[in-house]
């Protein structure tokens, strides 16, 4: 069996108890959990080695989990019942097909209200103390949103999600039982009788791509390899935006940024679905309206997402103010949903450099080099941010952010940036100067305002999150600032609908024979466990629960 494939070999044949088609991290967590109970795996990605663990290095690590020991040492009082309510107003579930998905829910919410944290603590991941409130929602409590902060980032963010997985596939590559193949591109699945018996697909040429660049697509052989089990973990679709445009419900923005390497392509679902697997949701994604071009791009039409905390003013294209409560970090889907129907696919936050040192977080390891680095000393330097922070320099580099001195001159600013004369200088003189005023009263009818004052009685987000109230034209907290806001393609919601087990059923409701699937790719699980809106942090966790699952399910059949 060949091992490492750094396709010096044109052509190979593999047989294993297991294949895995994908080496992100529900990949991983399947091929791991399958070594670890004994079983031979193989594991096929069309990426080189550099791009190991796909999405999850480069992400935050944000982990959504329920009454933990951080949450109480902050004073959050939290529970299973709440965030299960939290989660299904969210997802909204009102499709015949999403039965399974909402049982994957119910058994997620308990995942994350125990055994998630204590088992990532068993491998060695540990936890920022300060949890982060992320979709706060704002449409009463039977409504989307998270009630209380659930969103803990892993200490290391998304690479020390990864690593002990990765360590562990590793371990059985060095051990002979774990076979580890990049370049291999998956094209077909193989089948005997109504099973699926493995996969077959090219060998690419070898590349010098780094992690999350672009690669060839050149061929130079072909391989196949037979197993008793197949687990299908390659990903969404969020790197395709064809396929985002044709899924879109409605009319798609004219432009969008990708939040995601290229190599999220979705096209393996298509394959999948042609052996009679069920793919479902496909409409149903999890897009960002807030994202900034990269001045530093590695994949094409690199975006970054902005987190952003509430204070900023919310602006559609031409000026006008979101509706409540589409404040920033409140409704993503929402504030998306509402930015598209105004038939331009961009808006912005204004806001003054206060606002933006405080609560300008950006998503992504590579944005935090502070959680990612593990260093404490560079992570004090956010309560007290300056100098040569990440969002400095997007405010310095980035080709999305204008200063000025006065409300005319940036209007003056964001018309020239946009190209157009869409922004009035009075009306968002009128729109600033309205809300100053309602700063300057103390108290005020602006929910905006009542929100950042409800904001601030958490700890984290007086701390670190929320700036106290003041006027956004005032000179001591300036320049303003005007950042353009582009839709920003990140995650399918909707994916192979598999049952409990994670095996993955027909249109029939019957499980495939020998065929499973994971991660993005099962739409984190029963083809959307998120139904049409995801509470945050629920991704990184929801491959670590499917992939084991079915791995452990696999593991019990071959
Ligand atoms: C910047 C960023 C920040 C994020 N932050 C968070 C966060 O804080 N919290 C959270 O929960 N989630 C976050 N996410 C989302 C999360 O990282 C992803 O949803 C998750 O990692 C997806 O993992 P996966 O294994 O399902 O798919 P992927 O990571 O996409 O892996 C799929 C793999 O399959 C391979 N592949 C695809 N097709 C084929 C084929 N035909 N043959 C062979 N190989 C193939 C790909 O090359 C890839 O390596 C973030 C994502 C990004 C990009």
């Amino acid at each position: 069996m060949p091992v490492q494939g750094s396709s010096a070999h044109q052509n190979g044949r593999f047989t294993a108890d297991v294949v895995v088609v994908g080496a992100g991290l529900s990949g991983l967590v399947a091929a791991a959990t399958a070594y670890a109970a004994g079983k031979r795996v193989a594991i096929f990605d069309q990426e080189p080695a550099a791009s190991l663990g796909g999405q999850a290095p480069w992400s935050f690590g944000g982990l959504f989990m329920v009454d933990t020991p951080e949450q109480r040492r902050l004073g959050v009082r939290d529970s299973t019942e709440l965030a299960l309510g939290d989660w299904m107003a969210s997802a909204a579930f009102d499709r015949t097909e999403d039965a399974m998905a909402r049982q994957w829910a119910a058994a997620y919410v308990d995942f994350a209200s125990g055994e998630k944290r204590s088992w990532l603590r068993s491998l060695g991941v540990g936890f920022f103390p300060l949890v982060q409130w992320a979709e706060r929602g704002g449409y009463g409590p039977q409504g989307h949103g998270n009630s209380v902060p659930r969103f803990h980032v892993a200490w290391g963010t998304g690479p020390a999600v990864v690593e002990p997985f990765a360590a562990k596939v590793r371990e059985g590559v060095g051990k002979g039982r774990v076979s580890l193949n990049f370049r291999h591109r998956a094209t077909a699945l193989l089948t005997s009788s109504g099973s699926v018996t493995g996969v077959c697909g090219d060998v690419l040429e070898p590349t010098t791509a780094v992690r999350g660049q672009r690669s060839t697509r050149t061929v130079v052989g072909h391989f196949e390899a037979e197993a008793g089990a197949t687990v299908v973990t390659t990903g969404g679709i969020g790197g395709n935006h064809e396929a985002v445009r044709r899924q879109w419900p409605g009319t798609p923005p004219r432009e969008m940024l990708s939040g995601v390497p290229a190599s999220v392509d979705g096209e393996f679902l298509d394959v999948v679905q042609r052996v009679g697997a069920s793919l479902i949701n496909g409409d149903r994604m999890w897009h960002y309206p807030e994202g900034i071009h990269n001045y530093d791009p590695v994949w094409p039409k690199h975006g970054i997402r902005i987190l952003p905390g509430p204070s900023s003013l919310w602006l559609d294209a031409r000026g006008r103010q979101l509706p409540a409560p589409l404040f920033p970090g409140f409704d993503s889907q929402g504030a998306l949903r509402h930015i598209v129907s105004t038939g331009h696919g961009y808006s912005w936050f204004v806001l003054n450099r206060t606002i933006a040192l405080k609560e300008l977080a950006l998503s992504g390891s590579e944005q935090n080099p502070d959680l990612t680095g593990k260093d404490v000393r560079l992570l004090l330097t956010r309560l007290k941010p300056r100098g040569d922070t990440p969002i400095e320099r997007f405010l310095e580099r980035g080709a999305d952010f204008v200063q000025a001195a006065s409300v005319a001159e940036l209007a003056g600013r964001m018309n020239d940036l946009a190209g157009s004369g869409l922004i009035n200088a009075d009306s968002l003189g009128r729109i600033v100067l309205a809300r100053d005023r309602q700063v300057e009263s103390g108290l005020g009818k602006d929910p905006q305002l009542a929100a950042i004052h409800a904001a601030r009685r958490f700890s984290v987000d007086r701390l670190m999150r929320v700036t106290p109230p003041h006027r956004l034209a005032d000179p001591a907290h300036g320049p303003l600032i005007a950042v353009r806001l582009s839709v920003v393609t990140r995650k399918s919601l909707g994916g192979l609908q598999t049952d409990l087990r994670s095996r993955v059923l027909n249109d029939g409701g019957q499980a495939i024979d020998g065929l499973y699937a994971a991660g993005e790719a099962a739409g984190f699980g029963g083809g959307g466990i998120h139904g049409y809106r995801a509470l945050e942090g629920t991704f990184l966790g929801g491959c670590l629960f499917s992939g084991r699952a079915a791995a452990r399910d696999a593991a019990l059949n071959v």
